[in-house]
Parts: C-alpha cells; sequence; structure tokens
C-alpha cells in the first residue's frame, strides 16, 4: 500500500484511522510475513512521490490509496475521504499535539523490532 498522509489539504492517518485496532488482530512483520521484492516496489514509488513533494510537484497519492497485490502483478488505487474536522491531529481545535507512547497506544508490546537471538555466535 502507498499513500501520502497530511499533504495538500488530504488526511492525515488519524483522519481514516481515528482509533487502533484491537491488538490481537494485528500482526507484525515478522510474523505477518513481508515480502523483500514487494518494499523494493513500494519503496521505489515513495521514493518518486518525496522527490514530487520536494520539488513542489503534485503528489499523486495524497488523499488516494494505492494497492499493489504483488501475485497477481496489478494495481488499482481508491479515493479515500478528506481531512475530518473532529480529528484529534489535524483539526483545529487538535487533542494530540505531541507524539504518543506506541505500546501504551496501541495496547501492545512492538516486539517486531527487538532482534532475536537465532544462534549462540552472539
Ligand atoms: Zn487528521
Amino acid at each position: 500500500q502507498l499513500i501520502v498522509y497530511n499533504y495538500m489539504n488530504g488526511p492525515c492517518y488519524r483522519c481514516l484511522y481515528p482509533t487502533p485496532p484491537p491488538p490481537e488482530t494485528v500482526t507484525n512483520c515478522s510474523d505477518g510475513g513481508v515480502m523483500g521484492a514487494v518494499t523494493g516496489v513500494i519503496g521505489s514509488l515513495q521514493a518518486m512521490e518525496a522527490i514530487k513533494i520536494i520539488t513542489n510537484n503534485l503528489s499523486s497519492f495524497c488523499g488516494k490509496l494505492l494497492l499493489y497485490d504483488a501475485f497477481a502483478g496489478s494495481f488499482r488505487s481508491i479515493k479515500l475521504r478528506g481531512r475530518q474536522s473532529s480529528c484529534l491531529v489535524c483539526s483545529e481545535n487538535p487533542q494530540i499535539t505531541k507524539l504518543q507512547d506506541y505500546e501504551l497506544f496501541c495496547g501492545s508490546k512492538a516486539t517486531d523490532k527487538r532482534r532475536r537471538k537465532i544462534w549462540n555466535l552472539y
């Protein structure tokens, strides 16, 4: 998936996802699996969006979500709802004005960033 948040009056992440999903429904990349080649495809598209934004050009994915299906070899995009006037982050009277504790917000540990000891070599 590719999207550009909070640009050109587009929605922020919280506009689209005001509350986190239940922790038991969320998996991390280590458990859920991510194919390396897919991150290369999406990473290249992200880099192009960054270049367009830095050079004051329009982003192709502001207010739009690009979905990439690697097995089907297909892309499709979905128009997203706009910025929410009641958003806790980007509304005129935001309730959230600083970064939150991610683990507290999600109600679960961010264990996918911890390196697992595979062998007794270190
Ligand atoms: Zn917002």
